[in-house]
């Protein structure tokens, strides 16, 4: 880690990993901020890779699958024995993929020359030539002041809390994904049994 850089970027989600990448490429000395953890390890990817648009496609390519297999395959004349779901080995599915491609950024930040700092970023001081970051470091909360010509906040959203929703708590991102999947399934149920001949 150096103390000052062309560009700080706060945030290691599709926003900010591309702008990294690309200003790494364009010849800046490049940071790139990121808290995330995930499964005990720092984690690049943002809400996309890790627990969002990636997991929650892996899991409906699988519900698709299984959908198929058990409602479609007798129409072209194939028959097949007990379809079953075993979710150890879908979620085991999905995680494998994400790990992939979230390791798969970190190789793409190493290899263009941007430095992956995991911890907290916040801006200090926006104004002036030299902006100023406060990182403070996952591994040992320890605070460090970094200067920087240029700051990018790409720092994402997180939900509100509604205090009289209570059940909104359980819809946590950790679970949309699957429930992304359980309402696919709910759907084409109900769809086969509407178009039942
Ligand atoms: C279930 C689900 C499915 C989705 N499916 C799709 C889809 O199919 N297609 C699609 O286009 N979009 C989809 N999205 C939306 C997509 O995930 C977001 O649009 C995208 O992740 C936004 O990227 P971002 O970089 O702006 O923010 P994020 O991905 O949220 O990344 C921001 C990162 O900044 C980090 N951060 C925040 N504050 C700090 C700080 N102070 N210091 C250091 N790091 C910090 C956070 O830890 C986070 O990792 C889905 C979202 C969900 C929840």
């Amino acid at each position: 880690m150096k103390d000052n850089y062309d560009l700080v970027v706060i945030g290691g989600g599709p926003g900010g990993y591309e702008a990294a990448i690309r200003a790494g490429q364009l010849g800046m000395s490049v940071a790139c901020i990121e808290k995330r953890v995930y499964k005990g390890e720092p984690a690049l990817g943002g809400t996309c890779l890790n627990v969002g648009c990636i997991p929650s496609k892996a899991l409906l390519d699988s519900s698709h699958r299984y959908e198929a297999t058990k409602h479609d395959l007798a129409e072209h004349g194939i028959s097949t024995g007990d379809v079953a779901i075993d979710i150890e080995q879908m979620i085991a599915r999905k995680e494998g993929i994400v790990k992939q491609l979230t390791g798969g950024v970190a190789a793409l930040l190493k290899g263009n020359g941007v430095d992956w700092l995991q911890g907290w970023g916040t801006l200090e001081d926006g104004k002036g030539a030299d902006k100023k970051v406060k990182f403070t470091a996952l591994a040992d909360e320890v605070e460090t002041t970094i200067t920087a010509k240029n700051v990018i906040l790409a720092a994402g959203s997180v939900p509100i809390d509604i205090p009289v929703a209570k059940l909104m708590a359980i819809a946590s991102l950790t679970l949309l994904a699957p429930l992304t999947s359980l309402l696919y399934l709910t759907f084409r149920r109900y769809w086969c049994w509407c178009h039942r001949s």
